[in-house]
């Protein structure tokens, strides 16, 4: 635990050994000169936290991956019965197979699609466990803060020389705090859901109806089945996990007599979860997309496009929604679910006491806005960046994985495995390797221009070379 103003500056070791570190000046916080005494943080053990870890081992840097589950991969186990669109050849990154590989692993097979249960299970467990990293990892460590030792926000003397200070609360509520000399933030967004309230506030009677809506994707064919079979659900959200559960919810129905299924979306352009069918570059994505449009033709399900909900009023067990629809008021129900698919936000609280910079729609990365704007296009084709483009006006911190992407929906593991690759060899003094692209990621294959009047057959798009292209 490090000690208050006055004590010597005391720094926590990843093993939990506090190393004293004298400061000549004890009113001064204490400073950066000790940086190779400390660890580089990484906070959450996902695919790209992981991933974030094997190329700091590689650069000979100390990682310190702070995770808040008790194992690591939470968010991918937790949708473990999905399948990915992305082949093996995309899913793992290269320094972390370098360094499975010195244990005897092999590499499943490139072509072939995970389950999210059989990603955590091939990779992200083995990969957590291999000796070199597994001493690095803290579980049941939730990020509750991060600052700088001795510094709030407005203070800008020593900054820069100012280890990183982040607090934990683990599951019986202990609190520990570790320092660090930079801090990647992995922590993703799948624990933060959006509501279903069209305002993006929970609608009216929302959160006294949560006992009956599930947020993300349940496991309609698997452990939930009895919840969903023969029930009459809501599906909420025009993105792939509203896509997984209509498909499962059908799949159900052929089984489960008075199985039905209803899908409410915002907006009418369905362009993008329709995709691109066969030109989609990841062939599962594309089919993902063509089943659900063949199930809306074939009327197996009732459809309630442009609808903005407003409230959730209960009718014994069953739920009534009320909203909008066009300029009219809707009321659509009962229904015994709903699930939300209505996509994640990132946690900004916790990095609140950081001088970091966040696009004021989409709460991503600044510079990746442009990038990445659902107004704008649709496209999965993001231009590979790193390190510079990640950069934060507090130096050593930066946000990578999903969570970079704020509330844009199109995040791509290979994209995050890029970005930190960039990053470590940034915070390892390797400018050139920071600054080269090592990146090409599969075309979506549809850019949803996402133009007033774009109808659902309309692709072009600014991905369209013909155009000029925005990707
Ligand atoms: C259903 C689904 C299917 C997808 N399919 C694909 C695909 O086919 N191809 C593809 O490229 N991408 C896909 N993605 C997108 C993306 O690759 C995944 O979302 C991926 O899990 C993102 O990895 P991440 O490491 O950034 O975040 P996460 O996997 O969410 O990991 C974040 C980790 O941080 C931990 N954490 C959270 N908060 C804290 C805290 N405060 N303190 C400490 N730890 C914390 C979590 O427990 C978790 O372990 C899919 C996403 C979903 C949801």
């Amino acid at each position: 635990m490090w000690i208050g103003t006055g004590a010597p500056a005391d720094f926590l070791r990843p093993s939990g050994v506090v190393v004293r570190l004298p400061r000549a000046n004890p009113r001064r916080p204490p400073t950066m000169n000790h940086a190779s005494e400390l660890p580089i943080a990484v906070l959450g053990a996902g695919p790209i936290g992981l991933a974030a870890a094997a190329h700091l081992l590689e650069r000979g840097l100390r990682p310190l991956v702070l995770e808040a589950s008790d194992a690591p991969g939470a968010s991918v186990r937790d949708w473990g019965h999905v399948r990915l669109f992305s082949p093996w050849r995309y899913d793992v990154d290269p320094a972390a197979a370098r360094l499975l590989e010195r244990h005897g692993w092999r590499a499943p097979d490139p072509d072939a699609l995970p389950t999210g249960a059989e990603l955590y299970e091939a990779y992200l467990r083995p990969l957590a466990a291999v000796p070199e990293l597994q001493p690095h990892l803290r579980l049941g460590r939730r990020v509750t803060a991060i600052s700088r030792v001795g510094l709030d926000k407005i203070r800008t003397a020593l900054r820069r020389d100012a280890p990183f200070s982040i607090h934990t609360v683990d599951a019986a509520g202990r609190r520990e705090r570790f320092v660090a000399r930079a801090v990647l933030d992995a922590t993703g967004t799948w624990w933060s859901p959006n509501p279903v309230g069209a305002a993006g506030l929970p609608a009216e009677g929302e959160p006294a109806a949560s006992g009956r809506i599930h947020y993300g994707i349940p496991d309609v064919l698997g452990r939930d089945r009895s919840t969903y079979a023969g029930a009459s659900t809501l599906v909420v959200g025009a993105g792939h996990s509203a896509a997984n559960s209509i498909l499962a919810l059908a799949e159900l129905a052929r089984t489960a007599p008075g199985t039905a299924i209803t899908w409410a979306t915002r907006g009418s352009n369905l362009a993008r979860v329709f995709g691109g069918g066969a030109a989609d570059g990841l062939p599962a994505r594309g089919q993902l997309g063509a089943e659900l449009r063949a199930l809306v033709d074939a009327g197996r399900l009732t459809m309630v496009l442009e609808l903005r909900i407003e409230a959730i009023d209960a009718d014994g067990d069953r739920l009534i929604v009320r909203g909008r629809q066009r300029d009219a008021e809707a009321v659509v129900g009962p229904f015994d679910r709903i699930i939300a698919a209505t996509g994640q936000r990132p946690d900004l609280g916790m990095i609140r006491e950081l001088r970091a910079s966040f696009d004021p729609a989409l709460e991503c990365v600044s510079a990746l806005a442009t990038l990445i704007d659902p107004n704008e296009h649709s496209c999965g084709t993001v231009r590979p960046h790193g390190a510079a483009t990640l950069a934060h006006p507090e130096p050593d911190f930066y946000v990578v994985g999903a969570k970079s992407y704020g509330r844009a929906p199109t995040f791509l593991l290979a994209t995050g495995y890029e970005q930190v690759r960039s990053i470590v060899a940034m915070l390892a003094g390797d400018r050139a390797a920071a600054e080269r692209v090592e990146l090409d990621l599969p075309e979506t294959g549809v850019c949803n221009s996402a133009l007033p009047g774009a109808g659902d057959d309309e692709g072009g798009g600014c991905c369209a070379p013909a155009k000029g292209g925005c990707c």
